[in-house]
């Protein structure tokens, strides 16, 4: 078996993972990268964010040459899509995306290995698979992400009963798609198939729609994708689900089976720790399966490091590569962190749903006083030229301080807008700062100055 030593071994090479590798070598550091699968990017490339954001992409264009092109006075008839042809274009960002991991990985120095790490004691990975060695290092980085969570009595069987792999890539439309969990994945993955003709019934166990997110938007969310043909059944609790002839069955608390052509499971993930070696080095992990670290990444382990998906906090793309640059800055540079109040969530759907700071409930439970400023895309110029003028944007600003606590936007383009949000949180900016803040017009972004202004009850719009 190959044996080599690096300064730094990283297991697992998703946003994390990839990206903490990168600034590693760009501060010197001799790194190598263990993953398993042949191409590198993680779940986000391969089998979740990207290839998601492709069909709801195709999917959504499909829509809008069917439902909306006429109201631009643009003629179309006889629309149509190929399945396969949208799922070719899919595949192909993906490769094009995986490959270019590659690319960035040989460019850096960084040594790949393909196949499984585990941690076999104190500075040491063992790699089973393509490229089997044996590595030491002075520093691991597990960056090995999360898989789906399963339901006791849910019986994936990758066909009829499936997670967000298999819903990426049915080979035809269901007929009726069941989907469990009202989630980010849910709705994101009900709304390709609802826009490509599918029944889609969205069983949900809590009360509402997207817990977690602010409770208003999600109301509101929920008519809209009503509105598009989507069936929310909400207090629902699913017990078992299975295949039956050729679909599949759902079962459900209090209530008769939903039998449908496909299930979707969807009810949250789980970090991917099994079989890494934690133990082999005394790792602490939580209740909760994930891994214990401190604020500069750091396992119960001396030299051990963990980030993303496998500690706590939101299982977001963008989380873990901040989280992967903080903690290889701090090893190297001895400072770097992650700013949790500032990391923004987002939903792809039609329209957009992206958040960012506190929720309205959570300032309500936390007994802070806030002023709020909201201000809808149909007061707004641009929004009606795109043909846009569904949600809102939502501004929360401490009472005293007026310094922003949270923003909360339903609405075309919402995963762009927050970004503005999301450096204005950065830099403790209070909602007049943005208020003041020339912003060009006509553009979306004067949705969020109004909300700003709004906030001191001055929209000038409305
Ligand atoms: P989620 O946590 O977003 O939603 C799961 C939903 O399932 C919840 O609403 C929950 O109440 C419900 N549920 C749980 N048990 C149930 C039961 N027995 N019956 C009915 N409903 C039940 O999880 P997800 O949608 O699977 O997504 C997983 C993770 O992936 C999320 O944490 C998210 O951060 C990430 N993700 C992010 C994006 C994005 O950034 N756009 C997209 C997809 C996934």
């Amino acid at each position: 078996m190959n044996t080599a030593t690096h300064d730094l071994i990283v297991i697992g090479a998703g946003p994390g993972g990839y990206v903490a590798a990168i600034r590693a070598a760009q501060l010197g550091l001799n790194v190598a990268c263990v993953e398993s699968e042949n191409a590198l990017g993680g779940t986000c490339l391969r089998v979740g964010c990207i290839p998601s954001k492709a069909l709801l992409e195709s999917s959504a264009r499909f829509a809008e040459a069917r439902d909306t092109l006429s109201k631009h006075g643009v003629n179309v008839t006889g629309v149509s899509f190929d399945l396969a042809g949208m799922m070719r274009r899919k595949e192909d960002i993906v490769n094009g995306l995986t490959h270019g991991v590659a690319g960035l990985f040989k460019k850096n120095g960084i040594t790949r290995y393909e196949g499984r790490g585990r941690i076999t004691g104190p500075q040491r990975v063992v790699v089973e698979g393509t490229d089997g060695a044996a590595l030491s290092a002075k520093h691991i980085l597990i960056a090995t992400g999360c898989a789906s969570a399963s339901l006791p009595n849910v019986e994936v069987d990758g066909l009829y009963v499936g997670t967000s792999t298999e819903a990426l890539a049915y080979d035809a439309v269901p007929g009726h798609l069941a989907v469990i969990g009202a989630g980010y994945i849910g709705l994101e993955l009900g709304s390709v198939w609802n826009r490509l003709g599918a029944k889609v019934t969205v069983l949900e166990y809590l009360d509402r729609i997207l817990p977690g997110m602010d409770g208003e938007l999600a109301a509101k969310a929920r008519k809209i994708f009503e509105k598009q043909g989507m069936t929310f059944r909400v207090g629902c609790r699913v017990t078992g689900a299975r295949k039956k002839g050729k679909g599949a069955v759902v079962e459900i608390d209090g209530a008769a089976p939903v039998t449908c052509d496909r299930v979707l499971l969807a009810v949250g993930r789980v970090p991917n720790t099994a079989d890494l070696g934690l133990e082999t080095v005394g790792i602490d992990t939580d209740s909760r399966g994930r891994i214990v670290v401190d604020e500069r990444f750091r396992t119960s382990a001396e030299g051990v490091y963990a980030i993303g998906d496998v500690i706590p906090g939101p299982m977001l793309a963008h989380k873990a590569e901040d989280e992967g640059v903080a903690c290889v800055e701090n090893i190297v540079k001895g400072y770097g962190e992650v700013n949790y109040n500032a990391i923004p969530g987002i939903v792809y759907t039609h329209p957009e749903i992206a958040s960012v700071g506190k929720t309205e409930e959570q300032l309500q439970q936390e007994g802070v006083p806030y002023r709020k400023g909201v201000f809808p895309y149909l007061a707004n110029g641009r929004a009606r030229c795109i043909g846009e003028t569904e949600g809102f944007v939502k501004m929360l600003a401490h009472a005293e301080t007026d310094r922003l606590l949270g923003v909360h936007i339903l609405g075309a383009h919402a995963g762009d807008l927050i970004a503005e949000a999301a450096v204005a949180m950065e830099f403790d900016a209070s909602s007049e700062d943005l208020a003041r803040s020339c912003h060009a017009h006509p553009t979306l972004a004067e949705i969020v100055k109004e909300a700003a202004l709004a906030v001191d009850e001055r929209a000038i719009h409305i």
